[in-house]
């Protein structure tokens, strides 16, 4: 991508006719608070930030970093895992965090139109006296947004029974890089034409600025029960998950966590977890009062098939929030007791959960690093937590090729390299091992088509050709293992 010799002060002469002073941070130390993610291994500062109220000046902002041809960066919260909102040090950081309203909520049509600055739970709290939420929930839902949750096609622990962010949006406000408005998708059963709302879903930041979003909303089941359920054998719990969905049933959420992982949320949260168990499953089931009490059978038969230990039942709604606050504070409690770790999301088809959790740990001894594996089981979306101390020299890069080493098994096992947190800057090099030239091909097409100059959140998600070339990654595409001397699956 070419960038114009020297147009920061026009850029900055421009912004000011577009934006009041303080929307408009170029200082250094105004600017530290945005050179990272939640991936915080990788830092670059900004020219500037910009933070827009309106979407005509969104309009505006982008056309004249268009014109100008200076990089924009979409940024929402700041919460993703993968680096996507790593600003480019040429160009902007464009945040949506003043875009904050809850524009409309229909109880009739089941949906919401919201600003893309919202947080994912500010919806679900907005509509809870009436009897409703929005079922996609990361586990950052107290600070993510929905912008961000639409970029990156979010999942949650409900997402295994109510679908991603892709399936619960019906309708979103773009601007191109034109500066153009674009609806896409609406509220009826489908539309004709290409399917640019899932085109546009977990598309990084990479093809347009989310403005707006329409969610759906769904009805608060009439009952839930949480089952807890601990294993002495790692294997045992990821061949439960496995059999639990094989058997029709679709929990609303099935989650699963190593004793590393367990112990850390324990110390942190004071979940009622039972710390000497090597992995919990957790299920929850929901629907009417007579299903889940005839899943509850079913589900516990099928834990103690798989020779679960204690199968508990939480009592009440407190006892149900606390054990999911646990499994939704496993990332920050394992930040407890590691200096750093670097959260992979890859997913594999259900039934290699077993064998692939026994890699992981082959490859954490190979590597002399600990991991801790918290995880949407029922997805087969895992979440190894790789433990390293960035102060010892060395430590980071063998984390990353620990990490690319986890991501190159999922491929090989018929799984992908990411679940929900995106390829951002974190994952380019492992797109080398999910896809080949071909396919690359058409992600640059599609790129070129709507943002020729590649200005929109460039050198993210998808690698040059020349990158994999060089990594020498495409004749081992389909899954070979980063590093030959280790183990094979
Ligand atoms: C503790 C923790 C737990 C997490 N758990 C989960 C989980 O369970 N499931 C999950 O899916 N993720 C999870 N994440 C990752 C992260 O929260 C999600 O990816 C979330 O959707 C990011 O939202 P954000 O608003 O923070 O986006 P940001 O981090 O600001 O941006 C993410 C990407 O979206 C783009 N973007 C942001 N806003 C817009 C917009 N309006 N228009 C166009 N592009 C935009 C950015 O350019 C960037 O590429 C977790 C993160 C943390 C720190």
């Amino acid at each position: 991508m070419k960038t114009s010799a020297a147009p920061h002060n026009l850029l900055f002469q421009q912004l000011a006719d577009i934006l009041p002073q303080d929307a408009i941070l170029t200082a250094k130390e105004d600017l530290h608070p945005y050179e990272c993610d939640g991936l915080t291994a990788y830092r670059h500062l900004p020219l500037a930030v910009v933070l827009p109220t309106t979407t005509e000046q969104v309009q505006l902002i982008v056309k004249t970093c268009s014109r100008l041809k200076i990089p924009v960066v979409a940024r929402g919260a700041g919460t993703g895992l993968s680096g996507g909102a790593l600003p480019h040090e040429g160009g902007i950081v464009l945040s949506l965090a003043r875009f904050k309203q809850i524009m409309e909520i229909d109880t009739v049509n089941l949906h919401a139109r919201v600003q893309p600055g919202v947080r994912n739970l500010a919806i679900s709290q907005a509509v809870d006296h009436l009897g409703l939420f929005y079922a996609p929930d990361p586990s950052s839902q107290i600070a993510c947004s929905i912008g961000g949750n639409v970029a990156e096609n979010s999942g949650g622990v409900h997402c295994l029974k109510y679908g991603l962010t892709v399936h619960n949006i019906l309708e979103i406000k773009v601007v191109t890089i034109d500066g153009e408005l674009l609806i896409i998708g609406n509220d009826r059963l489908d539309t004709p034409g290409y399917d640019l709302l899932a085109l546009m879903t977990g598309s990084e930041g990479m093809l347009g600025i989310v403005v707006e979003v329409l969610v759906k909303l769904t009805v608060k089941p009439e009952t839930v029960q949480v089952l807890m359920a601990d294993f002495a054998m790692v294997n045992d719990a990821g061949d439960a998950v496995a059999a639990i969905i094989s058997k029709g049933i679709i929990p609303a959420g099935l989650e699963m966590m190593d004793n590393p992982a367990l112990r850390a949320a324990e110390d942190f949260i004071h979940a009622g977890y039972p710390i000497d168990a090597n992995a919990i499953l957790l299920c929850e089931l929901d629907g009417t009062e007579d299903e889940v009490s005839e899943q509850v059978a079913r589900v516990s038969a099928i834990l103690k098939e798989y020779r679960a230990g204690t199968i508990h039942i939480a009592k009440t709604a407190a006892e149900r929030a606390r054990l999911w606050a646990g499994r939704k504070a496993a990332f920050p409690a394992v930040g407890r007791i590691s200096p750093d770790y670097y959260c992979m999301d890859g997913t594999i088809p259900r039934k290699h959960l077993a064998h692939v959790l026994q890699k992981i740990n082959d490859f954490s001894q190979t590597y002399a690093l600990g991991v801790a594996n918290v995880f949407h089981a029922g997805d087969g979306n895992l979440h190894p937590l790789i433990l390293y101390d960035a102060n010892r020299p060395g430590e980071l890069e063998k984390a990353e090729r620990f990490g690319a080493d986890i991501l190159a098994l999922c491929v090989k096992v018929g799984g992908s390299i990411t679940g929900e947190h995106g390829v951002g800057h974190e994952k380019l090099d492992s797109m080398c091992v999910q896809f080949g030239e071909a396919e690359l091909e058409v992600f640059h097409a599609v790129k070129r088509a709507f943002d020729p100059d590649e200005l929109l959140n460039p050198g993210k998600a998808v690698p040059t050709l020349h990158r994999c070339a060089e990594l020498g990654a495409m004749h081992v595409h389909h899954g070979q293992l980063s590093h030959p001397e280790l183990p094979r699956f």
